[in-house]
């Protein structure tokens, strides 16, 4: 694990994320305007270009929804929350997904409390993203370590993969809005994280090593009890 990667200084800003926003939607609108012409001149249904039209609006939804968890003023309400127990609901909602992958989560949960004011969809998130990010990077299955351990003020969690790793010149782009290595990756993952991390005064850190694995490590503000 030697490459280390504070994402902290590295946001963008609104202006650059809308544009971004833009220029991906766009791409597909204009091929699913594309094949809907081609649908109409022809006058019958090719279902083939029909499936491939259903893949670009899945992927239009898939960047919006992403968006949507950042942007919710409304929906913002911070409540005190055990992590572990965040955790724990992320693991049992995501149980299906790691079979059919031959993922195990192997977790190490400290027996102390881990209180933090969270918005609690927004911490689900960031979690799902993280060990969707782990499952992705080992196609043949393998474990996925999950920490959580009482600080003195703060809770570490962390989530390591044995999966591929990050190639070294790669490192500096993680994060970047829609930087992805994938072929159906949205590139919004890391960066939507980080936000909601930061946002709740946290700090994430990426350290990776090709062909060994990757490993995130989060740290939250504790809350004492009764605060
Ligand atoms: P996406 O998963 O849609 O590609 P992310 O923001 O979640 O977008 O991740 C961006 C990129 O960072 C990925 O495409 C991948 O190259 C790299 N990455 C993130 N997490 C891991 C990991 N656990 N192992 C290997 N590569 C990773
Ligand atoms: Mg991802």
């Amino acid at each position: 694990m030697e490459e280390l990667l504070r994402r902290s200084e590295k946001l963008t800003t609104v202006g650059q994320l809308a544009a971004g926003v833009a220029h991906e939607i766009r791409n597909p609108l204009t091929t699913l305007r594309g094949f809907l012409q081609l649908q109409k001149q022809s006058g019958s249904l090719n279902l083939s270009h029909v499936n491939l039209m259903l893949s670009e609006l899945d992927r239009i939804n898939l960047i919006v929804g992403e968006f949507l968890i950042l942007a919710k003023p409304q929906a913002t309400k911070f409540v005190t929350k055990d992590v572990r127990d965040i955790m724990k609901d992320v693991l049992l909602f995501l149980d299906s997904e790691a079979h059919l992958h031959n993922i195990e989560f192997r977790t190490i949960l400290t027996q102390e409390e881990c209180l933090i004011s969270c918005e609690e969809n927004q911490m689900k998130q960031v979690f799902i993203n993280l060990l969707k990010n782990a499952i992705e990077a080992m196609p043949g299955g393998g474990p996925v370590h999950i920490s959580i351990q009482r600080k003195s003020a703060s809770i570490a969690i962390s989530i390591t993969d044995e999966g591929i790793g990050i190639p070294e010149e790669m490192i500096s782009q993680i994060g970047d809005p829609f930087f992805t290595a994938k072929e159906k990756g949205t590139g919004l993952g890391i960066m939507v994280s980080q936000r909601i991390i930061n946002s709740h005064q946290g700090t994430l850190e990426l350290q990776s090593q090709v062909s060994v694995g990757t490993s995130v490590k989060l740290t939250l503000p504790a809350l004492t009890d009764g605060a």
